[in-house]
């Protein structure tokens, strides 16, 4: 295990700011991964865990301890099946990248995760905030999580109960924020199950298709929907210099949803929104934000939002985290001005 000083994070980021970390080390194995912690436990030294960086905003002072970059890799598909002979375990290294897993889920002809391709960064934070889009989410096929417990200092496996997902949440970045170090996931997928069509946009996309899409005509229709928002990262496109979603989508109970709705039909405006658990109902943050005056490609110097979608803060080129705080600051009071709203950032804020 080599830690090494002073590393520039913004390259390691998809929203490309923030400084650097006092101390990093990149881990392959499990053993690297102990002996990490306890040289930071050692030093008393914060910890953080980095995985693919795509849901982060480091500070422009960047991070004063040991930053730990994932990269424990391996997927193995141990012989397993239920009832119906069906399902297939997947048992991934938290450092594989998480679309190529997807990828080879899909290969396989299993179903579960094909509406979650092209979401960037590792697997090993997947069950952090319970990634999803397109109608799944990895809660759906969490078996369970290998983690280091830096509390008590040893390893182990939390079955899908003890993680407690919820929407963009679960103990990982609520209860039990920083305790762990995940280290593998276990995934139960469906051999020659059909692909998920919930969401309307993948409904659109296939209405003129004669016969029910497959897997992979599943996934290729998400990644192109996804990329035409400029929620996949491809090269060149600037409106992806992002850390994807930067609000959540706010979930009412249904009092104040009755207030939302009552004070848009006041303007004549209809709100979108989906039932969610507990008679509650969950809100387009986008919409929130396009009727407060916030529109795609509005800039506030270096920071900005997307071009292709209003949810997205985007850097353009040299910004600073400040520069990308300061545009969601503004986008929070905006909203909660007009709207009464408070929104909920989706990254995680590093050395803030
Ligand atoms: C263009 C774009 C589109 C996106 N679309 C979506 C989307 O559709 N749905 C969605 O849910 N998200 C989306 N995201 C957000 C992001 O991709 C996901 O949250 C992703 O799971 C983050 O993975 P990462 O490896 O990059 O994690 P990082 O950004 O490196 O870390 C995120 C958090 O997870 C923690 N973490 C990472 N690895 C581990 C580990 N091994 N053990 C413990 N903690 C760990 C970190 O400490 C941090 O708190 C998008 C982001 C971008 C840039």
């Amino acid at each position: 295990m080599t830690i090494q000083e002073d590393v520039p994070l913004a390259p390691l980021t998809t929203l490309q700011v923030g400084g650097a970390a006092r101390y990093f080390a990149e881990l392959r194995r499990e053993d690297d991964v102990r002996e990490a912690a306890q040289f930071a436990k050692t030093r008393n030294l914060p910890l953080f865990v980095l995985g693919g960086g795509s849901n982060l905003v480091v500070a422009d002072s960047g991070w004063p301890g040991l930053v730990l970059k994932i990269a424990i890799g391996g997927i193995a598909s141990p012989n397993t099946s239920d009832a119906t002979g069906n399902a297939v375990l997947f048992n991934v290294g938290a450092g594989v990248n998480w679309d190529d897993f997807v990828a080879q889920v899909v290969v396989q002809n299993c179903a579960g995760v094909e509406c979650l391709s092209g979401i960037p960064g590792s697997v090993g934070a997947t069950p952090v905030q319970n990634v999803g889009a397109y109608g799944q989410e990895v809660a759906g096929t969490i078996e369970s999580v290998r983690a280091l417990d830096l509390k008590e200092d040893r390893i182990v496996v939390l079955p899908k109960p003890a993680c407690e997902f919820r929407y963009r949440a679960s103990i990982f970045n609520s209860t039990e924020r920083g305790r762990y170090v995940i280290l593998r996931v276990n995934y139960r997928m469906k051999r020659g199950g059909v692909p998920s069509l919930k969401y309307a946009d993948l409904q659109r996309h296939f209405a003129e298709t004669k016969t029910p899409p497959s897997l992979a005509e599943t996934r290729a229709a998400v990644r192109e929907i996804r990329r035409s928002k400029g929620m996949l990262i491809v090269p060149g496109d600037d409106d992806c210099r992002s850390a994807g979603s930067f609000f959540k989508n706010p979930v009412l109970s249904a009092e104040q949803f009755k207030d939302l709705a009552e004070r848009a039909a006041s303007k004549g405006l209809e709100i979108p929104s989906y039932p969610a658990l507990d008679a509650r109902r969950k809100v387009s943050a986008a919409w929130l934000v396009e009727h407060s005056g916030f529109s795609k490609g509005y800039t506030v110097g270096a920071a900005g939002i997307s071009h292709k979608h209003a949810l997205a803060l985007i850097n353009r080129g040299d910004a600073k985290a400040r520069d990308i705080v300061g545009l969601k600051d503004e986008i929070q009071h905006g909203v909660q001005e007009a709207w009464g709203i408070l929104l909920e950032p989706e990254p995680v804020f590093v050395g803030f």
